[in-house]
């Protein structure tokens, strides 16, 4: 399996080589050459198995040799392991024909984990053979830098640096980060939002003095890898309701765009998803693009969501790079435009869009009010991203079984919970002592050269 970028200049890589490299080196994102597919009957025989096993089954085309079979079936159970629920990823209902896809039940209570948990096992492993040494730096809105440090906390060739905008996580969040006594890891509040954040992360690998003088890595959402990995608990709910012989659609609580396109991945791998539903909060440029063809910035406002709060949604690329055509060139002449600003798709590139996704969006008054109604209706508390997609979902309900992903679980977003509900959301028992634990936070400036050179000093230490 070959890997190409979507700005169509950068060496084609294996999937070795695409997981420890992340962003393309011209600026673009990898993607398969082909996403394989499989038969109908292919997909039925996974039917009943364990998550484990549809995982190894969805992931195991994409991956070349990297691992041979055992390998990695290996790697697959030591990272599901850690799971409270024997599912992995159960369905719960919350009305006639439509359910939530729990994701929230690994280690940092997010559905980060299933692709970090997975990467964490696969760059180590790579790095055990190579005896390579890499720096991994990440931006986060929340959510991908607690996932991050429990993947990799303590881990011998790998440091582990994670930018977060300062005062814009959940104080649950914060400590996820910040409390790992490890030396390899390092949580830098940076005094920016999250755009800011991932656009020095982006602007490091673009440095390529900088890049391979500290054998960066990347496992921020653009990574292949953790796409991939997402893939697979599109294709095991769908199976729990009946596919391939009935299809589904999904409403996705969308920032990134990481999430939803792993979904696109499986409907274009022959799941049948009718629609892929994207949810936003009032950060809503992707809701207006789909609405409205001008994918245009305004500025983040921070929300009781705030794992979405983003207006550059790095994966959207990846998308955009079909709804063109395949054409790269198309693609830099886009991302030119969207660093001044927006752009506008063509009819062809909106039509292509539609056809496989819809869009809505959810205010902070109507996200509480899905936090209360889903609790008053059902008894499920609801975190405040998953509030939004269950919002947006009810408008997408009909004869095809809606499945809505719960990113998050309550317990990291209580304030928001206590707003809608009031009730605090508790801590799982194995999170219990998270507010006793000291604090490690080094607090930076949103400047690239003052980033890259505490990087170059934290890994020399
Ligand atoms: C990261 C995150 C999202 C957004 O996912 P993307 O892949 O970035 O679209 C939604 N909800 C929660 C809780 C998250 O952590």
């Amino acid at each position: 399996m070959q890997y190409h970028s979507t700005r169509g200049t950068a060496p084609i890589l294996n999937f070795h080589d695409a997981m420890m490299t992340g962003l393309a080196r011209d600026g673009g994102l990898y993607l398969p050459l082909t996403v394989p597919t499989l038969s109908h009957a292919a997909i039925k025989a996974l039917r009943g198995q364990s998550y484990e096993d549809i995982a190894f089954a969805i992931m195991q085309p994409f991956m070349g040799d990297t691992f041979s079979d055992a390998e990695f079936r290996d790697l697959i159970a030591k990272a599901y392991a850690g799971f409270g629920h024997a599912a992995r990823a159960p369905l719960v209902q919350l009305a006639p024909n439509h359910f939530l896809l729990e994701l929230f039940h690994g280690p940092t209570l997010a559905f980060k984990d299933f692709a970090m948990q997975l990467i964490g096992q696969m760059m180590q492993a790579a790095l055990a053979k190579s005896g390579d040494r890499i720096t991994i730096v990440g931006a986060t809105s929340g959510d991908t830098g607690s996932a991050a440090i429990e993947a990799f906390r303590g881990l011998a060739n790998v440091d582990l640096f994670i930018l977060f905008p300062k005062g814009r996580v959940s104080d649950v969040q914060r400590r996820q980060m910040t409390t790992p006594i490890e030396s390899n890891v390092h949580a830098i509040a940076v005094e920016g939002d999250f755009d800011d954040c991932q656009a020095c992360v982006k602007d490091m690998f673009n440095d390529f003095d900088f890049r391979d003088g500290v054998h960066l890595a990347g496992v921020n959402s653009i990574n292949w890898a953790r796409v991939l990995a997402q893939v697979v608990y599109y294709f095991s709910s769908a199976l729990s309701l009946g596919a391939p012989d009935r299809a589904v659609s999904f409403t996705v609580p969308t920032g990134n765009f990481g999430d939803i396109f792993a979904g696109y991945i499986a409907r274009k791998m022959g799941l049948p998803i009718e629609k892929l539903v994207i949810a936003t909060n009032q950060n809503n440029i992707l809701h207006r693009a789909i609405a409205t063809g001008a994918y245009k910035t305004d500025g983040v406002r921070p929300s009781i969501s705030p794992s979405m709060d983003i207006q550059v949604s790095s994966n959207f690329e990846r998308v955009l790079y079909d709804a063109c055509g395949e054409d790269g060139a198309a693609v830099v002449a886009l991302m030119a435009d969207l660093k001044a600003g927006g752009f506008s798709l063509e009819q062809g590139s909106l039509d292509f869009l539609r056809e496989a996704f819809a869009s809505g969006d959810c205010s902070e008054a109507e996200t509480l009010a899905s936090i209360a109604h889903s609790y008053a209706s059902t008894g499920e508390v609801l975190c405040p991203h998953s509030a939004v997609g269950v919002h947006v979902a009810a408008g997408y309900l009909g004869a095809t079984p809606m499945i809505t992903l719960a990113t998050a679980h309550p317990a990291k977003f209580p304030d928001a919970v206590q707003k809608a509900i009031g009730q605090r959301p508790a801590l799982p028992p194995r999170m219990a002592g998270l507010f006793e634990r000291a604090e490690r936070i080094t607090c930076a400036p949103n400047d690239l050269a003052a980033l890259q050179q505490l990087v170059r000093e934290r890994i020399i230490s």
